[in-house]
């Protein structure tokens, strides 16, 4: 049973959010040519800003500030030199953490513990780690030259963290940015332009607009961009390896996922249930590389089964930024519908659907922790990309069972093993086709290690010394990654 907790909110009077917000071009906040849009709270359906649409004509400016920046100042400074910028944004978000998390959890909706314990410090890491390689390019193995002008777009489900995957490592190998945040979370992307003002970030080197698909189009399109990097759906990667093709410009793609998360019958059953539900549930499933598929051994699967339902049953869902909460608010009332489309779907094509026993809220988006029992590898629940806190559960009896069905998929970002055996963790872990393999856990992320996809799931590492060949020209030295 959950005990009852009383009610402990992180106060948000921390966060000054303002009724409108414009785009952040050469150092400066502007208005821009376009229109605007609302960005809400998605638990409560709060307006909480009027945030500026980039046209075509805002993101050329943004691209040509970009431009001159990165000819005048950004590449001809050295290296010892942009690392002090990046250490000193990385101690800014640290002190400045408690309201870029607050900020976060209000306009996406994941939980306050998350955006405390879990994005605001990896971002902070993150420029730790990549001013650290700023002055150490030349032995970074993909030459110290910088690209130019890099354009990236981000998604809504890790607004900051993205943000920090992206700009991190393009400023420390000398490029120059212009980065669009989702258009239902821009405002921690927004404070962090701020943030790049209060560290004396010399004007253009950080761009900022915002806007929907078509602000993302006309970045990736400009002609003067040199590097896109994109980090969204599959469908839109497809669209923008299409839009690129033929010109010079260097791509990586982030795309989806339907990772398969493997729990044999020697694994501990306990600390794997924790796996499961940190799999799918953390930051209410919105999460590429989330452990979607659980492929669970015959001999244990009703026993796990049923300590995952007790377990799911002890999952508090509410407010975001109630301290206690483990499951926040969806995103948006699009995404809701997505979740709710599938998991009708799901039952169906015949599949069993059992939702955790919860109170949802009368207002927001909200969708109560799922699983799906009786899947099998045919079903749309099995095969799709949900995106939201819902489990498909299929069992196998052999390792090459579960090898079989875990590479069964369009994706390969990512996949856990749950073994006592070290010697099969190893051997799963080179027959899935998966960027990464967590072993007896997962959801870890660090700065040192790099990340990115296998087919549909896209191409291109980011993190680690990895992630400095997508912003560097030279060419990766014959077996250097080996
Ligand atoms: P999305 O593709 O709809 O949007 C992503 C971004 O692209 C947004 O900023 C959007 O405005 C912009 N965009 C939309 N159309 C565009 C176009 N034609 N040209 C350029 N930009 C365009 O994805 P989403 O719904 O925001 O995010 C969820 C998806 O992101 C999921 O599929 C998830 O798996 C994926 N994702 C992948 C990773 C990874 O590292 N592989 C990380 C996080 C999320």
């Amino acid at each position: 049973m959950t005990f009852e907790y009383a009610p402990a909110p992180e106060s948000r009077a921390i966060v000054d959010i303002k009724p409108s917000y414009g785009l952040f071009i050469n150092g400066e906040f502007v208005d821009g040519n376009g229109t605007s849009f609302k960005t809400i709270n998605p638990a409560t359906e709060e307006v909480l800003a009027e945030v500026a649409e980039a046209s075509d004509a805002d993101v050329d400016e943004a691209v040509k500030a970009a431009r001159r920046a990165y000819t005048r100042v950004w590449s001809r400074m050295s290296g010892a030199e942009r690392a002090k910028y990046l250490y000193r944004i990385a101690r800014i978000i640290q002190e400045r953490g408690r309201e870029l998390a607050v900020l976060e959890s209000i306009d996406n909706g994941k939980p306050i513990k998350e955006s405390r314990d879990v994005d605001v410090p990896i971002v902070a890491a993150h420029f730790f780690y990549y001013a650290g390689w700023a002055d150490k390019l030349q032995y970074s193995g993909y030459g110290s030259t910088p690209l130019g002008v890099a354009g990236q777009v981000i998604p809504w489900n890790f607004p900051l963290l993205m943000l920090a995957w992206k700009i991190a490592p393009a400023l420390a190998c000398g490029n120059t940015v212009v980065l669009k945040p989702a258009e239902t979370t821009p405002l921690t992307a927004l404070l962090f332009a701020e943030i790049c003002q209060q560290a004396d970030l010399p004007p253009g080197v950080v761009n900022i607009v915002t806007g929907a698909g078509d602000t993302g189009r006309a970045i990736v399109s400009h002609p003067d961009v040199d590097k896109v990097a994109f980090t969204g759906s599959t469908e839109v990667g497809k669209a923008i390896a299409r839009a690129v093709a033929g010109s010079d410009k260097k791509v990586t793609l982030e795309l989806g996922g339907k990772a398969a998360n493997i729990v044999f019958d020697d694994a501990p059953l306990d600390q794997a249930v924790e796996g499961i539900v940190n799999g799918i549930f953390f930051n209410q499933g919105h999460v590429c590389c989330a452990g979607s598929r659980l492929l669970v051994q015959e001999s244990v699967a009703d026993e796990v089964m049923s300590r995952l339902k007790r377990r799911m049953a002890t999952l508090r869902v509410g407010d975001p930024l109630d301290k206690n909460t483990d499951v926040g608010a969806i995103n948006s009332a699009e995404q809701l519908a997505k979740i709710r489309e599938l998991s009708e779907i799901g039952e169906s094509e015949g599949a069993e659907r059992w939702s955790a026993p919860c109170d949802l809220p009368s207002n927001g988006y909200w969708f109560a922790p799922t699983v799906f029992t009786g899947v099998s590898q045919a079903h749309r629940i099995a095969r799709e990309e949900i995106f939201g806190p819902v489990l498909s559960v299929l069992t196998f009896r052999t390792p090459s069972e579960a090898i079989e069905k875990a590479n069964n998929t369009p994706f390969g970002l990512s996949a856990g093993v749950w073994t006592d055996k070290g010697s099969r963790i190893l051997s799963m872990a080179n027959r899935l086709r998966a960027g990464v393999v967590w072993a007896n856990t997962f959801n870890k992320f660090d700065p040192t290690s790099p990340f990115g996809g296998y087919k549909e799931s896209g191409y291109g590492r980011e993190g680690g010394r990895h992630g400095l060949e997508a912003y560097l020209k030279g060419t990766s030295p014959k077996g250097a990654d080996a």
